[in-house]
């Protein structure tokens, strides 16, 4: 570390000692501001944290030497502080922005206000992640009356400097003054009708003159003031305006969706201009060091010659081709910029690469050429789907940029999700109607909708429906989130709609420029057909195909990456992964996606089977121990029947089997017709079956009736249920099936008596059944562990059980006393004020839940130091409480069939993690 650095660190670190004991960080040595080249040198996450993603990679791209215009970030910190100071500067800042503007200019010889040679700036913000809801950026600050004259001396180009200042009023007016954009884009259009021209290239000097007479007229209108002129006031306007943007709705709203911290706050980039708008050797334009779609390694992106800023994303121009071969790809006419600035070209190809090696990691670029001379403007870790960022991960091991453990930390194991379901089945007959840029991929059925709003409330009635717009903005964010996927008729591959949907695993298609939308009638036309709103369309995201109604589906194909992803996950997890599964067909899918056995097979689901339902309403409704034995020993057949499939499928593998655990209740006839019917076969009358209705009816059934208390009242329910499971494997064994070893367990064991008794029911049906076949039989009992009690007594429990699975729903719901069934209503307001950071049935609460977890399995291990630990709720398949049941010494999850991917990654991730 430089000498002056360090001391600036050390100082620092002592001011918030200081701050600690005394308050506000007011001391006027406190650093709230760093030009780009002069930054700290912290770790990469430090340094985000300090000056934002933006922030931080403009000036780690200054250290690596690349072409960055100067300029200065002012820290998160202030942001902070602003709002501690209830939306005051802290006053060292105001002395540190003017000395970062002087060092500016002293850099590129221009000063700021200056009417001969002034200095014009961008006001960006930049947050530790990068966030679509946030303030947009202000272009070419420091353009008033008499600046623009100057700058149009000195470029000698007047029709420049005015489309610059028009740009600054059109933008700072927006965002700074709140006054809508509409009024500007309106006026330019009436007055480009008037003219008769097309393009707002082709308007002169003069034109942009009146108009921004007009402009100002209008802002007066809308403000009662003037647009200011002195170019400090404009500075601090649009300051100030990034920082009020941290707490703004859009950006609450995006905060909320991906639990991002109010805390963190955001950083303000200023950064002296570089002009891509200054004539045809000008540019400006964004792209990827690989395909973000694909993950392919090949460069790809779009730029636009004579713009400036978010044209090429804003989807007013139709953004041109940066390759060649992306050119011909798509069959355009118009130049790559390979073709027409090919040593601006070649630059930018040597600085991706070299970005890419000193990143690790694939970038979303965005850069200006000034007069041919290439500028970079930004760099970040690039937003990808879920097969580009495992392609990406993979061949980045091969490249050996990365290692096989980086590679598998790389991936939100959430994200598998979209590889796992389907996709458009290619043989399906398809009635395609238009066909835009295949912007992020996957297949998308629903109905037609045309705002943000009105796919939120169709989601709120549960149904699907495909946003279409003109183009999007961060307003839709809601809309897209709730949309099954999204349609837009203008932008690109890096168009707003592309890259926020494939970040959130959307299906998009942008640019489908041959449909035409007529808000206002709520349709649009395509061809010759008219499609309206509600009308039923498909999107293929892969292709960029827009169909009409609905299109068949297939299976997802795991192999490839996907597979080598997956096998480097498995060699370095310990955790094993189980499936929640009593369906032959859910067992198959979970042992095909890499499921290690079933941790939870719920006999009570087989009880509902049209043919079994009856035999089960008989024992229920029998008034003696003899008639409910004839009722079970038909159920019995069935249960074998389930049992012998199961095992099968799970051949070689452990089956964890639960005991009857609902109430009874559960399975009695509810209707009045079905009372009449299972009266009539059960050739009693309706009376009866009403009274044992009433006898049976619980207040509270969660608390009541139910799990290992139901064997207590009644064993022979148990006993038919363990004769099933035995005889099934003695059926196995003959079948020379590779064995299985059963694991019984007991639900909602509360006491070590209880499992003693019913431990005990066990070994006998199992001595009955070994001396009639007179063979050995291997089984393992134990219990789930969903109550808090049974978790503070889990020594003694132990001594009863050969395992113990976490039953991390219930020990939820009994643990917090939130009812699951209830919790919706109010649980949204927990997490709102902060009280839970995340729904805890979602993520296991780690301060209560996984305190009785830990409890439970320390005491259970310390008498039996063998005991199986696992766990079997929800939060077996949920990323975070994997990482928990790693730490906390469990052996095994058990999750959903579509889940166990996820969990393989997860629990290999959490290995890796607590490695480190
Ligand atoms: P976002 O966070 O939305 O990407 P940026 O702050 O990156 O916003 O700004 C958007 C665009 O504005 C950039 O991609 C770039 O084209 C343009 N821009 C920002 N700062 C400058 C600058 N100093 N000179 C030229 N163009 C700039
Ligand atoms: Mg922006
Ligand atoms: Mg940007």
């Amino acid at each position: 570390m430089p000498k002056k650095i360090k001391k600036k660190a050390l100082k620092n670190a002592k001011v918030k000692k200081a701050k600690a004991s005394k308050s506000k960080k007011t001391s006027s040595k406190f650093k709230w501001v760093y030009n780009f080249e002069d930054t700290p040198r912290l770790n990469t996450q430090s340094l985000k944290n300090l000056l934002g993603g933006k922030g931080a990679n403009l000036s780690e791209m200054i250290r690596i030497k690349l072409p960055v215009p100067p300029g200065f970030t002012i820290t998160t910190e202030a942001c902070n502080e602003y709002y501690n100071l209830n939306k005051k500067y802290p006053a060292a800042l105001v002395k540190q922005v003017k000395d970062s503007i002087k060092k500016v200019e002293k850099k590129i010889k221009k000063s700021f206000g200056n009417a001969s040679n002034p200095l014009l700036v961008s006001v960006r913000s930049g947050a530790r992640v990068s966030m679509p809801g946030m303030m947009d950026t202000v272009l070419n600050l420091g353009l008033n009356d008499k600046t623009v004259i100057g700058l149009a001396k000195k470029t000698n180009n007047e029709a420049f400097a005015y489309d610059s200042y028009r740009r600054f009023i059109q933008m700072y007016s927006n965002v700074v003054l709140g006054v809508n954009h509409h009024n500007f884009e309106d006026l330019i259009e009436n007055y480009k009708l008037t003219k008769g021209v097309l393009l707002d290239t082709e308007l002169t000097a003069e034109d942009w003159k009146s108009l921004i007479g007009s402009f100002r007229e209008q802002i007066i209108k809308e403000t009662g003031k003037d647009f200011p002129q002195d170019v400090h006031q404009q500075l601090w306007g649009a300051i100030g305006a990034v920082f009020q943007s941290w707490k703004n709705h859009r950006a609450n709203v995006y905060r909320k969706l991906n639990n991002i911290p109010e805390e963190w706050g955001t950083a303000v980039n200023v950064q002296s201009m570089v002009f891509g708008n200054m004539g045809q050797d000008c540019a400006t334009g964004v792209a990827f060091t690989r395909n973000p779609s694909t993950g392919e390694n090949s460069f790809y992106g779009e730029y636009l010659i004579n713009a400036q800023g978010e044209d090429v994303v804003a989807g007013i121009r139709t953004p041109q081709n940066i390759t060649k071969k992306a050119r011909l790809e798509a069959g355009s006419k118009e130049l790559s910029m390979q073709e027409s600035m090919p040593k601006a070209f070649n630059e930018l190809v040597t600085i991706y690469k070299k970005l890419e090696k000193h990143y690790r990691d694939m970038q979303d670029i965005e850069f200006t050429v000034e007069n041919k001379k290439l500028w970079m403007l930004q760099t970040r870790s690039g937003k990808r789907t879920a097969k580009a960022s495992i392609k990406i991960a993979v061949d980045m091991v091969k490249e050996k940029l990365i290692n096989k453990d980086e590679a598998v930390l790389r991936i939100d194991p959430k994200i598998l999700d979209t590889l796992l379901h389907p996709t458009l089945d290619p043989n399906a007959t398809k009635n395609i109607v238009a066909k835009g840029l295949p912007a992020s991929p996957g297949a998308a059925t629903g109905k037609v909708t045309f705002t943000a709003d009105d796919a939120e409330q169709l989601k709120a009635q549960g149904q699907k429906s495909i946003l279409v717009r003109l183009e999007t903005s961060p307003e839709d964010i809601h809309g897209m989130h709730a949309a099954e996927g999204i349609l837009t008729c203008r932008g690109g591959m890096t168009s707003h709609a592309a890259v926020v949907a494939r970040g959130m695993g959307r299906p998009c298609v942008s640019g489908a420029g041959t449909i035409q939308i007529d808000y206002e009638s709520k349709l649009f036309k395509v061809g010759s057909h008219e499609v309206k709103e509600g009308d039923i369309v498909t999107l293929d995201g892969s292709t960029g195909e827009v169909m009409l109604g609905e299109v068949n589906t297939i299976k997802p194909d795991i192999s490839g990456d996907f597979s080598t992803l997956m096998a480097w996950a498995d060699k370095v997890r310990s955790l094993k992964i189980r499936t929640n599964a009593e369906t032959p067909l859910d067992t198959k899918v979970a042992r095909d996606f890499g499921a290690e056995g079933i941790g939870l097979c719920r006999t009570e689901h087989m009880f509902f089977d049209d043919e079994r339902i009856l035999y089960v309403r008989q024992m229920i409704l029998s008034k003696n121990v003899e008639d409910r034995n004839e009722a079970l020993k038909k159920i019995l057949p069935f249960q074998k029947k389930d049992f012998i499939e199961i095992f099968k499928t799970m051949s070689g593998l452990p089956v964890t089997v639960r005991l009857l655990d609902p109430p009874l209740h559960e399975f009695l006839p509810k209707s009045e017709k079905e009372i009449s019917g299972v009266a009539s076969s059960l050739n009693i009358t309706e009376r009866e079956i009403k009274n044992r209705i009433n006898d049976l009816h619980e207040e509270n059934p969660m608390l009541g009736h139910r799990g290992c208390r139901l064997a207590i009242s009644y064993p022979e329910i148990y006993e038919m249920q363990c004769e099933a499971i035995f005889e099934a494997l003695m059926e196995c064994q003959k079948a020379k099936v590779k064995a299985i070893i059963p694991e019984i367990m007991i639900p909602l064991i509360c006491t070590a008596k209880e499992l003693e008794i019913l431990r005990a029911l066990v070994d006998r049906v199992a001595k009955i059944v070994e001396k009639k076949y007179s063979i050995k039989l291997s089984y393992l009992v134990g219990t789930m562990i969903e109550l808090p009690r049974a978790a503070l007594n889990a020594f003694e429990i132990s001594k009863q059980a050969d395992f113990f699975s976490f039953g991390t729903n219930d020990l939820t719901q009994t643990t917090l006393g939130i009812s699951r069934d209830d919790s919706g209503k109010f649980l949204d307001d927990y997490v709102n004020n902060n009280i839970f950071k995340i729904d805890p049935f979602i993520s296991i609460d780690v301060d209560g839940v996984g305190q009785l977890v830990k409890i439970a399995c320390e005491n259970g291990k310390k008498n039996n130091s063998k005991i199986k630990l696992g766990i079997c709720g929800e939060h077996g398949g949920d990323p975070d409480s994997i990482d928990f049941c790693h730490n906390a010494g469990l052996h095994y999850v058990s999750c959903s069939p579509y889940r166990v991917p996820i969990a393989r990654l997860a629990a290999a991730q959490a290995k890796i993690r607590s490695k480190r």
